[in-house]
């Protein structure tokens, strides 16, 4: 019966369903009974008339009538009568639908009266009040539920009233007869309410708690399997995907690791390379995050891992969302393994033509043991003879879709390794990632010193000036970064211009030399610049946010971030990431006007009170939410009805124990006692058709 289309539902019908699909998704019995209320007005209290002026919001009076009148003509025309409850009186106005209101009006019935009162001169009045006979005013119904809506649901009468409505059609037909896709063990083991009862009381209950205890109960529900999900599909990708063996460590790799190196290892590193060559040895194919802040050495960790893949026979490839960063890797590894006789390319988008030619046929053959790219590497013309490993570097900025483009480059799907710098908060990466192997690298190479942060006006920049000033005497190089936002593209150019001469005029040439990069310049003149920087030909690099990423001049110690008030806060530490990468003390300098937002101070205050890249995370979960953090609004994943990532890690905990439980004793569900789950889960995958086998 929940499988049964909506407009067979009493009061739907053809017209209704469309809108209902239309704006709710709502197509089936089952998908209404899912659309919760998002809050509740609780109605079992009055309040008095006399109050109404220290009352906030709408108000829940109980009185009788008076001096029922209707006046005016056409447009003009109102409906009015007086209210008192003994304490004072308002009146009650209704400018449309008089014709339908006033036979329910009377002066001898006491009535249920519920809105918002508003002053009109010395009177109060409320306009379009909910009204009804005490009498008729359900004793058990005085907790009302109120619906998400919107105007085209509302123009067909479908408001949150109007959904509340066909949701007690529904209850009265399906009452006692939802069945329960939840274990007894489970249910009894976290203290949740069965199917039946909660469905009733999320929509009609009988008090705020126990409307508490029934959202409990959906938000475990919604939890726990999505936990099943993501667990059900690690373990069956496991059970599917043979993986290729890298069994030996090799020649490359012992050579690198004992006569390259420049530095010991990190613990946290070494315990990182354990971790995958576990993998790699398993016989099944390796998804994993590694995740660490700016400058813990993923790189190198990345590096390792591809010699591992050489050794064993195997071609890699280390692929970076911009092609300054790309760029940047093979110039790194090109020297690091200068002294090796391992075969490295670099592919981006600026590759001419007959290179390119040269590179798909090297590749092809074999003879090409290592490429680093851009996206063009997920181009289908290119094409590997043996791909055993991709690892993929600053993975946020890949989608899901292009990442599972890898997967058709080989019969046997490669290692992947994807390496972010955005620290992902727990509950999201236990939830997004919980079909991926996660590591961690907590710790960062010896000497660094924290990057020291500071937040300064505007008026301020005489004074921030001469720091810089101070520091370039010392032998230091300093950025400032302007913000680049699309919509004002224009403005932040001429924002950066002005920045730009402004930076000229205070330190003029010859003692003084800046460069300024952005995106709009040729990609030839953005490298001179960069390069002339990396060098330490230039004192001061004025840039957008091209720099973002990856970028690494050790020399440099300051970092001023320009309108600081614009940034995100992960974008905001990846950019201070770019200073303290030497043995110096490094500062990071927020300059913002005088007004700013709430939200923006956060982020401020945030910034110069910790460098802890997971910290950060946190605090920019909790301002913007999980579907922008993890740019997945439109894979429908992180869609929740009911529960919230940030303020329901609990219940996450909880849900996780029992979806890996059940997996754990039966990792295909097949036990008869698993098969109310199983169903579920099932419905589950069908509904998400396109999301790819990676992640
Ligand atoms: P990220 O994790 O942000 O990608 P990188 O891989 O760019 O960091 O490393 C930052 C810098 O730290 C590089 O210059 C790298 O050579 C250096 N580095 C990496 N590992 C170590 C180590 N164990 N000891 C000292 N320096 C290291
Ligand atoms: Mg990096």
């Amino acid at each position: 019966m929940l499988d049964t289309p909506i407009e067979y539902l009493k009061g739907v019908g053809p017209q209704r369903g469309e809108v209902l699909k239309k704006e709710l998704g709502i197509f089936f019995f089952k998908d209404l009974l899912y659309h919760f209320p998002f809050r509740y007005v609780d109605r079992s209290e009055y309040d008095k008339v006399v109050e109404i002026p220290d009352k906030e919001g709408a108000v829940n009076l109980r009185g009788t009538l008076s001096s029922i009148k209707e006046s005016g003509v056409g447009r003009g025309k109102r409906l009015t009568a007086r209210f008192s409850d003994g304490t004072g009186y308002i009146e009650l106005v209704w400018f449309k639908g008089a014709n339908w209101v006033k036979p329910k009006l009377n002066t001898e019935a006491t009535f249920v009266v519920y809105g918002r009162a508003s002053k009109y001169g010395a009177k109060w009045n409320m306009a379009h009040p909910e009204i009804e006979v005490s009498e008729n005013f359900n004793e058990g119904r005085r907790i009302q539920p109120v619906y998400p809506s919107g105007e085209k649901l509302s123009a067909k009468g479908l408001n949150s009233k109007g959904i509340e409505k066909l949701i007690g059609n529904l209850l009265e037909q399906v009452e006692g007869k939802i069945p329960e896709n939840l274990d007894e063990v489970i249910l009894q083991r976290n203290h949740l309410l069965r199917i039946n009862q909660a469905m009733k009381q999320i929509h009609q209950p009988e008090s705020l708690e126990t409307a508490e205890k029934a959202r409990l109960r959906f938000k475990f529900e919604e939890l726990f399997f999505l936990q099943l999900e993501m667990n059900f599909r690690k373990t069956t990708i496991q059970q599917k995907h043979k993986g290729f063996v890298f069994e030996k460590v090799g020649d490359h790799f012992t050579h690198f690791y004992e006569k390259e190196l420049p530095f010991e290892l990190t613990n946290a590193q070494k315990r990182v390379i354990r971790e995958i060559r576990k993998d790699l040895g398993s016989g099944i194919q390796m998804n994993r995050l590694l995740q660490g802040d700016v400058g813990c050495g993923k790189t190198l960790v990345g590096l390792l891992v591809m010699l591992l893949a050489v050794d064993n026979g195997f071609q890699a490839c280390m692929v970076a969302p911009t092609e300054i960063l790309a760029t940047q890797h093979f110039q790194t590894i090109s020297e690091f393994l200068e002294q090796l006789d391992v075969k490295v390319a670099l592919l981006t988008g600026s590759t001419k033509t007959a290179e390119r030619r040269a590179l798909h046929q090297q590749l092809e053959e074999g003879s090409l043991d290592i490429l680093i790219g851009t996206h063009a590497v997920f181009e289908d013309k290119v094409k590997f003879k043996n791909l055993g490993l991709a690892i993929i570097d600053e993975q946020h900025r890949f989608g899901v879709a292009q990442r599972s483009k890898l997967w058709k480059k080989n019969k046997t799907l490669p290692h992947i390794l994807v390496m972010t710098a955005t620290p992902i908060p727990r509950t999201l990466a236990m939830t997004f990632y919980g079909d991926l192997e996660v590591s961690v690298i907590d710790e960062l190479p010896p000497g660094r010193k924290p990057v020291q942060t500071f937040h300064y006006f505007e008026k301020s920049r005489l004074k921030v000036f001469g720091f810089i000033e101070k520091e370039i005497a010392k032998g230091r190089q300093v950025y400032i970064v302007y913000p680049l936002i699309e919509e004002s593209e224009k403005l932040d150019y001429k924002n950066l211009q002005e920045g730009f001469e402004a930076v000229e005029r205070y330190f003029p040439k010859p003692n003084y030399q800046v460069s300024i990069v952005h995106g709009k310049m040729k990609n030839a003149d953005k490298d001179y610049e960069m390069n002339r920087f990396v060098e330490g030909k230039t004192h001061i690099m004025v840039a957008t946010t091209v720099i973002e990423v990856g970028v690494n001049v050790p020399n440099a110690s300051v970092m001023i971030i320009e309108s600081a008030e614009k940034f995100g806060l992960s974008q905001l530490h990846q950019l201070r990431g770019r200073v303290g990468r030497g043995a110096e003390e490094s500062y990071c300098i927020l300059m913002t006007g005088n007004k700013i937002s709430k939200d923006a101070e956060v982020r401020l205050e945030t910034m110069c009170r910790t460098n802890d890249g997971f910290e950060i995370a946190e605090v920019d979960l909790k301002l913007r939410g999980p579907g922008d953090i993890m740019g997945t609004k439109q894979s429908g994943l992180l869609n929740l009805k009911i529960a919230d990532l940030v303020k329901d890690n609990q219940i996450i905990a909880l849900a996780r124990v029992e979806a890996q439980e059940i997996l754990k004793e039966d990792s295909g569900l097949d036990l008869a006692k698993h098969q109310i789950v199983k169903k579920e889960l099932n419905q589950i995958l069908r509904s998400r058709p396109n999301w790819g086998i990676i992640s």
